[in-house]
């Protein structure tokens, strides 16, 4: 067992072994005769428990929470990749409401240090694994009520650098966790992103909308494109299996504990801007996007999970004030009161030959807002107050005591 590992022992089938043996015990007889008893007997229990399956996947499972009892009750909830920015932001936020955490996190883009804090707790659990590894998971998955499918393989620069190991742990792991999840019949919300609407230019982008992602020879579009299959696999649980699922896309979400290292902009510009390194703007800095903050994205991501109108549905999360890299830049200089000259970098330098960015990327946010009253709560200027001053002193602002 691994060191780090603290999981409760338990076993699934505890309960439906007892009766079993006693019937086992029960049959009397010649060896042939009670062979035969034995193959009748498991003949009747494989029948029984295929019925029994089939009339629970037969019903609406759009209700879940209250079929499950879960109303107001202290829920477990398993996080992949529970040790990364948003994970142990998700964690947090989950363990303050006085729920059960379990996270399963291999340490690849994630970091110890970000659920540090949180080792010592009762109420949290969690195993330093990959998300790949099917025992361990179906014991985690076995022992929550909600699955956070976060293990991802994720940033841009990680994309273009090892492009097999995004599209195959991107592929993998969703495919596990949703094979798992129908068997036990656990509500999974599967995180999918904004890459996935590619080079589309029907601005703002709206769930209904295509997804428009580049050729395969350029190895960015993978990780939208892996993406975007995770997302139809999801659904088809849903549509074919009735697997509550949930999809949501989140736009370039940021706080503190996101890291620079895989290509994200804003801890990248921040870390230079304090340092007063130049601020390395890839392109002409025209193109686009928009910030949205850590703990918003949380509070959503519950909320989705908790109502039974997002069953089987997609959402885009994030926030809709867009601003151009540039400006971005600009206002990093501002905040951080640096003296960073700002310098453009070609793409071609920055990520490799004939790399492709997307130009605009702003989210409808409609959908969410209609079915769970969605409101981002901070502006461009506020997120990168709180980042730099994280940054600076290693205190997170938005994380409890
Ligand atoms: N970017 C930049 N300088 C950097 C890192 C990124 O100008 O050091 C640009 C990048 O080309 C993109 C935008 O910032 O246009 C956002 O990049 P990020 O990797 O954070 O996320 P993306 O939205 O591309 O997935």
């Amino acid at each position: 067992m691994m060191q780090a590992r603290r999981i409760l022992n338990y076993s699934a089938f505890g309960l439906c072994s007892a009766p079993y043996q006693a019937a086992r015990n029960a049959c009397r007889g010649t060896a042939a005769k009670r062979r035969r008893t034995l193959k009748l007997l498991e003949a009747i229990v494989r029948g029984t428990a295929e019925f029994a399956r089939s009339i629970v996947w037969a019903r609406d499972s759009s209700n879940w929470h209250e079929e499950n009892n879960l109303g107001d009750m202290e829920v477990r909830y398993l996080i992949t990749g529970g040790a990364g920015f948003i994970g142990s932001h998700l964690a947090e936020e989950l363990l303050r409401r006085g729920n059960q955490v379990i996270v399963i996190d291999d340490l690849s883009t994630g970091s110890i240090e970000n659920i540090n804090h949180l080792r010592n707790r009762a109420d949290f659990h969690y195993a330093i694994d990959t998300a790949m590894n099917r025992p361990l998971l179906a014991e985690l998955v076995d022992e929550s009520e909600v699955i956070f499918h976060l293990a991802a393989a994720v940033g841009v620069r990680l994309v273009v650098d090892s492009p097999v190991r995004t599209i195959e742990t991107n592929l993998k792991t969703t495919e596990l966790v949703l094979e798992l999840a129908a068997k036990k019949r656990k509500k999974v919300l599967i995180t999918s992103s904004s890459e996935v609407y590619g080079k589309g230019r029907e601005i703002p982008f709206s769930e209904e909308g295509d997804l428009v992602i580049g050729p395969p020879h350029k190895g960015r579009w993978s990780y939208g494109c892996s993406k975007a299959l995770d997302e139809f696999l999801a659904l088809a649980y849903w549509r074919e299996r009735r697997l509550p699922t949930i999809v949501v896309r989140l736009f370039n979400t940021i706080g503190p504990r996101q890291t620079g290292q895989y290509g994200m902009v804003v801890p990248t510009f921040i870390r230079q801007a304090l340092a007063d390194q130049p601020i390395t703007v890839f392109g002409d800095g025209q193109q686009s996007r928009c910030f949205g903050w850590v703990g918003d994205t949380v509070t959503a991501m519950i909320a989705l999970s908790e109502h039974p109108g997002a069953v089987g549905k997609v959402f885009n999360i994030g926030n809709d004030e867009e601003i151009t890299i540039n400006e971005l830049a600009k206002k990093v200089i501002e905040v951080t009161e640096s003296h960073s000259p700002i310098k453009h970098v070609p793409y071609n330098e920055a990520y490799e030959f004939g790399f492709e960015d997307m130009y605009r990327r702003v989210p409808d946010l409609q959908r969410v807002r209609q079915l769970i009253g969605y409101k981002p709560t901070k502006t461009v200027d506020e997120m990168l107050r709180s980042i730099s001053a994280w940054m600076q002193n290693r205190v997170c602002p938005i994380c409890p005591e």
